[in-house]
């Protein structure tokens, strides 16, 4: 992309339904260019480290309708600025830190939302949950009363196909459904976070409700 970050919003507009919640990652991109994204309209902002998002969020204080939202491997001890400083979180990635999240939570009076990272095909760079251990852990991740769980996430793993692509996020759209259609659990998982900047046609097509993007909205980092 080479266009501002005006025109690559206008463009992406173009390509993105409504009900699709664009969320722009900022990662690395100074506060500048959160301020142009913002001035175009974009009210959400995804960070993946908090100590870089915490001294951004600080510089914009003077935006105070920006949602903020968690897309990093968070490590258990910035869990708690992560509650502090985030309405969503993204990359719920175990049980453990998923008790983590609701004991602070509990603590700090506050509901995060909350979507649970799964691995839809195996990588073994990735954190998250497989799909049988998700379902192992559900009944544990139900009793969770401090955390807002809206949804699945998923970040396919590099090199796929189209084809590969598009069944991968129709198998977290089937898994989201199957969870929630389960008669044992009772989930409500409306949000199904999938698509970045390579792939976000194909997430929209499978049923995405917020797509993550950074390079087409803000270049090559
Ligand atoms: C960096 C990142 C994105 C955005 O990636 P782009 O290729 O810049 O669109 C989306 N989701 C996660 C989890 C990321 O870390």
């Amino acid at each position: 992309m080479t266009g501002s970050i005006a025109e690559n919003l206008a463009k992406l507009r173009q390509n993105v339904p409504d009900t699709v919640r664009l969320i722009a990652v900022t990662k690395t991109f100074p506060s500048k260019a959160i301020r142009a994204a913002y001035d175009s309209g974009i009210r959400d902002f995804a960070e993946s480290r908090i100590q870089e998002a915490l001294d951004k969020q600080e510089e914009l204080q003077d935006l105070p309708d920006i949602c903020w939202h968690f897309i990093g491997h968070l490590q258990s001890n910035k869990a708690k600025k992560a509650i502090a400083h985030f309405p969503w979180i993204h990359t719920c990635d175990s049980l453990k830190l998923a008790k983590r999240l609701d004991r602070l939570a509990g603590e700090l009076e506050k509901t995060p939302k909350l979507c649970l990272q799964v691995k839809v095909l195996p990588d073994a760079d990735k954190y998250g949950w497989t799909l049988e251990e998700l379902w192992s852990d559900l009944p544990e991740i139900e009793k969770l009363s401090h955390l807002e769980i809206c949804g699945l996430m998923t970040i396919l793993p590099m090199g796929l196909s189209e084809e590969e692509a598009l069944g991968g996020f129709e198998k977290l759209r089937s898994l989201r459904d199957e969870i929630q259609n389960h008669p044992d659990y009772n989930f409500n998982l409306p949000e199904l976070s999938m698509g970045m900047s390579a792939d976000y046609p194909l997430a929209i097509k499978a049923g995405a409700t917020m797509i993550r993007l950074g390079r087409v909205i803000f270049g090559e980092r």
